[in-house]
């Protein structure tokens, strides 16, 4: 039999997980009931938000017949992958445990953003790549003019390019027979003592760590004793199987193939996604090059809140770590809202998404804070060290230096739309690098930009400034000295940490006053009247009061036409209410994410 591993990639929407269920449906291992049903994405969230968090993998098999008539059956894993920026680290984890991948391309949309960041990765891991045009049935489908775009942008010959519509099944037999002609076979040797990656995990109640892997040497067998090599501990498999796309008992897992173990594992820590699994009894003698660890971007802090307590927090956090090793969290005290946790996340959408498996998953209660980037301090001593927190800046006197992350950005949009776009660059500190066409109405732009300046609100922006057409991606290209100062915030005269940002001088001002506005929409009036201040370096810039109740009660409560973006808040704005008392003040949960609506 004939193994045959890929990932599927692309830009997000461009139909990714619906030819992972068309090819799932061919292979006859779900109905066209399922089919409709959307198999894969099967984490509530997936659904609800129509994306790709996680990337698994499942295995088909499939008769191949050679043009000589021969017939032979091939195993076919792959693993469907998230397209979205903040997933790069879950779709360069799928592609390590591949040596193929489809490059699925929107014959409506073309080449966008994503794509080319994916492409991009697929090749640096060394794939073998099959681009797929899809959504052919659509009439607005331009399949000729994609084709060129693909050559022209990433160098795939256009009549490489196979036409599908993962909707209708149209194509996918000629596309499930490239695979078998074009994609290279695993290259691990049975006869080796076994390496088995491991790329990634899950928590289960009755049996423990499920460990999901790739066996590149050797085997993985029943009853086998094996050795984490990064943790060094023992276990003994009980369990094997493989996803198609139900759990499925084998008795092997063999050189080349995908599938999971079961080892009574109790001790969450004991399994690293990118460790290696070997031979107790015949050890390997190196553990595989395994995963860069993943660059966290953005911060920010959960504080246990309503029933919730801590321990509560820790243990849910520990188990969703497991699932999802891109995130960090460290304990974290503050005056203000006690103990909780400091998280590191690779974007705003992950850290979302977080938040939201927290509180569904593992019915948690909480208050997080506003996000921030990491910055690089510099003293006067000379010493240099990195900061997640604005809190953590050292006095003011003692810094030389504050840098902030840079990254590159890619934006692919229509041409009639790059001067709109060039000014929302240029008024988030924008440094223009170069325009290349692609085809007769698009552009390639790229900028570089402060990743702060990025995090918040730039994606609506940026489809606003380009009526729904533009995309991008960007890449952290390092830490770059700025005219940056810390901004206090002042609630009743108490500072409040977990309300302070890091900001651009020359927007300080206008932050500051923003930040305000949003504060007394959001804190309710109490018995006293309450100042609110912003204040650099113990100068007080902006101020604001929130008026006692009893004086004039119609002027606020029910004020505030103020256009709610982000759908995350909206939906936190339906529940309860989750307050935080600092002083003798309470202060609501949105009022600590203020500052992502007051730039
Ligand atoms: P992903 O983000 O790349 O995983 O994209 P999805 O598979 O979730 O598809 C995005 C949207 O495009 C969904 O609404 C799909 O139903 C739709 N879609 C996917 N493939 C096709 C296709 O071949 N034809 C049509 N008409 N729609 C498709
Ligand atoms: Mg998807």
């Amino acid at each position: 039999m004939q193994i045959r591993n890929f990932s599927i990639i692309a830009h997000i929407d461009h139909g990714k997980s619906t030819l992972s269920d068309r090819l799932l449906m061919r292979a006859g291992a779900i109905t066209e009931r399922e089919f409709q049903n959307q198999i894969l994405d099967d984490m509530d969230l997936e659904r609800e938000r129509g994306i790709t968090i996680k990337a698994s993998a499942v295995t088909v098999f499939h008769d191949h017949t050679y043009p000589d008539g021969r017939t032979e059956r091939f195993m076919l894993n792959f693993i469907d992958t998230p397209g979205h920026v903040d997933f790069h680290y879950e779709v360069q984890k799928a592609l390590q445990a591949c040596e193929g991948a489809i490059l699925v391309v929107d014959s409506t949309q073309g080449v966008q953003a994503q794509t080319v960041a994916n492409a991009y990765a697929a090749v640096e891991v060394g794939l073998e790549i099959v681009p797929v045009i899809n959504k052919i049935d659509l009439p607005s489908a331009d399949p000729v003019r994609v084709a060129e775009e693909i050559e022209q942008v990433l160098g795939f010959p256009a009549e490489d390019a196979i036409l599908v519509s993962a909707k209708t099944g149209q194509g996918i037999d000629e596309l499930i027979t490239a695979l078998c002609d074009k994609l290279p076979p695993p290259t691990g040797k049975p006869e080796l003592p076994t390496r088995a990656l491991i790329f990634d995990s899950i928590y289960d109640d009755y049996r423990g760590v499920i460990t999901y892997v790739r066996v590149i040497d050797g085997e993985l067998r029943k009853g086998m004793k094996i050795r984490f090599m990064g943790t060094n501990k023992l276990y003994q498999i009980t369990d094997l199987g493989k996803l198609m796309p139900r759990p499925k008992q084998v008795e092997v897992i063999g050189t080349g193939e995908v599938g999971f173990i079961v080892a009574a594992i109790k001790d969450l820590h004991d399994v690293r996604v990118g460790d290696t699994i070997t031979d107790a009894g015949n050890p390997a003698p190196a553990a595989l090059p395994g995963y860069k660890p993943s660059q966290q971007m953005v911060y920010c802090d959960f504080y246990p809140s309503g029933k919730t307590q801590y321990d509560e927090l820790r243990d849910a956090m520990d188990r969703l770590s497991l699932n999802d090793s891109s995130f960090s969290f460290e304990p974290e005290s503050n005056d203000a809202l006690g103990f909780g946790f400091r998280c590191g996340f690779l974007g705003l959408l992950h850290m979302e998404i977080i938040q939201e498996r927290l509180e569904r998953e593992f019915n948690i209660e909480m208050i997080q804070t506003a996000p921030t980037v990491t910055y690089e301090i510099k003293k006067t001593d000379g010493t240099v060290f990195r900061i997640d927190s604005p809190s953590q800046l050292p006095d003011p006197n003692h810094v030389e230096e504050i840098r902030e992350p840079f990254i590159e950005m890619n934006l692919i949009l229509p041409g009639d739309c790059v001067g709109n776009l060039m000014k929302l660059c240029e008024d988030r500190r924008g440094i223009y690098k170069k325009t290349e066409y692609i085809g007769a109405t698009r552009v390639m732009l790229q900028y570089e930009l402060p990743l702060a300046e990025v995090i918040y609100d730039f994606y609506d922006r940026l489809k606003s400034a380009t009526k729904g057409y533009g995309t991008m991606d960007f890449d952290l290209i390092g830490f770059r000295s700025g005219n940056l100062v810390k901004l206090d915030i002042l609630v009743n005269g108490d500072k409040v940490d977990a309300l302070s940002v890091i900001v651009h001088r020359d927007h300080a001002e206008k932050r500051g006053r923003g930040l305000l506005v949003r504060l007394k929409e959001e804190i309710d009036r109490h018995l006293f009247e309450i100042p609110l201040q912003a204040a650099i370096g113990g100068k007080i810039i902006a101020r604001e009061t929130i008026k006692s109740v009893g004086k004039n009660v119609t002027a606020k409560c029910y004020g505030g036409d103020v256009t709610r973006k982000r759908k995350l808040l909206e939906k936190q704005k339906e529940g309860k209410k989750r307050m935080k008392r600092v002083g003798s003040v309470d202060i609501p949960q949105q009022a600590f994410m203020a500052i992502l609506e007051s730039g």
